[in-house]
């Protein structure tokens, strides 16, 4: 399916101006908006765009682009104006269609799902005799999506979330009108946002150092590729592809052109580390799945809860390694049997606030609650950042702590444990030990393959 996408106006022709806003810049956000949902989430869709960026192009041009390319949809985004008090959404079709028509049909689809998201009075489904509406050889629609100089309505345009959900509700109607399938991610995938691969390692501090300071977070990946070492600057990695396009395109914003998104399978499939290094980073990625994490901990205590998908997906979004978190609550709770003075119904995986039995420290009310305050926690010591803000602050002990003060798992010694002169390498070997038995169990399947060959 071929849908040419018009943000109205741009360049040189503002569009309406309003509260400090102007069309041409709101109609382009809401586009780009609508193409990455469509291209992140749908099979078989192509989409042209009269303008990607704040450029002059006239109507005609754009007509004919959708002409000559042989588009299947057109939609045109606009934003109204009037005298100030009036409000809401409206969208058009030619005024020489009929309410039958195939186009009549396809804005009776899309206009149900953009009511359902716009938080905008319903002003009505209208026609005219616009030209993009009527030099298009194919059917063709257009919104109007609120009015600039309406106080509600602008208000509401200032808003990204809001923008976000305009865009989706078209999406959405598009979607519905031609049926497209969603396209199917494979469970487990990894998409890590490269901002810059570098030969010499300062280059690429002087590259995390920049994108911090964008508030951008960022470290550094060594890896070998034809036996040269290279250091990958990852700003992120994320379980959708969605939410790594939105990172690739903040990351694009300050500047910074050459960033791509790297595909990694599923973790299972990720060996991991040969040994683990003294040192070893508090920030970076999770090599082991959740199913590995929960295998160790129940071939040590049977009735262990699986806590192995929370370490991986908030570890992730924090850009801490979830499986030495999952080790390090392994440690604290010994396999999650409790047998030190916090308690199962606490939540408290990492022991957060426990001092001794007078004070049993923190509660959380979900277990995934107590993954996060955990993770969290490591957050804290790990990076000066701020805290990402996807999740709300859950530790309580989060403005205690020295920010930045540990980025190794050994320079927590002293610190979240006191005297703890060996706590971080107790976790690093759990760690190693949830290595080796995943290797024990991949060498076990691997020579059960072979015998049954
Ligand atoms: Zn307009």
């Amino acid at each position: 399916m071929k849908l040419y996408l018009d943000p109205g106006h741009g360049g040189a022709d503002p569009g309406a101006t309003g509260n400090g806003l102007t069309e041409k810049d709101i109609t382009l956000d809401i586009a780009l908006k609508i193409r990455t949902i469509l291209m992140n989430n749908y099979e078989n869709i192509e989409v042209l765009m009269s303008r990607s960026g704040d450029i002059t192009k006239d109507l005609t041009e754009r007509t004919n682009e959708a002409n000559s390319w042989g588009a299947d949809f057109y939609i045109s985004i606009h934003i109204n104006a009037f005298n100030g008090t009036a409000q809401g959404y409206e969208d058009y079709i030619h005024n020489s269609l009929s309410d039958n028509s195939v186009t009549a049909k396809y804005r009776d689809l899309i206009h149900a799902e953009v009511i359902k998201l716009n938080q905008l009075i319903d002003r009505g489904k209208k026609k005219a005799d616009f030209h993009v509406l009527r030099e298009t050889a194919m059917p063709a629609f257009l919104s109007e999506n609120g009015f600039i100089d309406h106080p509600h309505d602008a208000a509401l345009m200032k808003q990204d979330s809001w923008r976000q959900n305009v865009a989706q509700a078209h999406a959405n109607g598009i979607a519905k009108v031609f049926g497209l399938n969603a396209k199917s991610e494979v469970p487990g995938t990894i998409y890590k946002v490269i901002a810059g691969s570098f030969k010499l390692r300062t280059n690429a501090d002087d590259r995390v150092t920049f994108l911090r300071s964008k508030s951008i977070e960022a470290f550094i990946v060594t890896t070998t590729i034809s036996g040269e070492t290279w250091y990958r600057v990852q700003a992120g990695a994320f379980s959708s592809r969605a939410n790594a396009e939105a990172r690739l395109q903040e990351v694009h914003n300050v500047g910074i052109t050459d960033a791509f998104i790297m595909v990694e399978p599923p973790v299972s499939s990720t060996p991991p580390p040969q040994s683990v290094p003294t040192g070893y980073s508090i920030l970076g990625p999770t090599y082991l799945s959740p199913e590995q994490m929960n295998r160790f901990a129940k071939s040590v205590n049977p009735n262990a809860p699986e806590l192995g998908g929370y370490y991986l997906t908030l570890g992730e979004y924090y850009g801490i390694r979830g499986d030495v978190a999952f080790s390090q609550a392994l440690h604290e709770t010994n396999y999650f049997r409790f047998t030190g003075i916090v308690k199962p119904e606490q939540n408290n995986f990492a022991g957060i606030g426990a001092t001794g039995p007078s004070n049993s420290g923190a509660s959380f009310t979900t277990p995934e609650e107590g993954v996060l305050a955990h993770i969290q926690h490591l957050y804290a010591y790990a990076t000066t950042q701020p805290l990402l803000d996807k999740y709300p602050l859950v530790d309580p002990r989060f403005h205690f702590v020295k920010r930045g003060s540990a980025s190794t798992w050994t320079a927590l010694n002293g610190k979240w444990a006191v005297p703890g002169t060996t706590y971080g390498q107790s976790i690093l070997s759990i760690y190693e030990k949830m290595i080796n038995s995943t290797k024990q169990t991949l060498d076990i399947i691997l020579n059960e393959v072979k015998n049954n060959q």
